[in-house]
């Protein structure tokens, strides 16, 4: 398993993938959430659980990628799993191991 080293590091990773997929990103924090990954609005506002931080970097980038494309597709049909496929391969892999992390 390999870390995120610290929040900055995630946040660029963050902002890369927002412009890989075309998100503009108006607010971009990490924080303690509750019983949420994310959180993000349409104006652009990207809110992340610092949990993520202590999980592996591929779950990271499962929730980066999830929450982004669902500015373009707001749901979970099959465009949506057809480009989170193209962009992160096998992810129904990565969100059964998200699930099995504590929230
Ligand atoms: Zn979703």
């Amino acid at each position: 398993m390999k870390r995120w080293r610290d929040k900055a590091e995630f946040k660029t990773r963050v902002l890369e993938w927002a412009a890989k997929l075309d998100v503009r990103a108006r607010s971009l924090a990490v924080r303690p959430m509750r019983r949420k990954w994310a959180s993000c609005s349409t104006a652009g506002n990207l809110n992340f659980s610092s949990e993520l931080l202590d999980l592996d970097r591929e779950l990271g980038d499962y929730v980066i990628v999830h929450e982004l494309l669902h500015f373009s597709v707001p749901n979970h049909g099959k465009l949506w799993k057809s480009l989170m496929r193209a962009h992160l391969g096998d992810y129904e892999r990565l969100d059964a191991r998200l699930r099995q992390a504590a929230l």
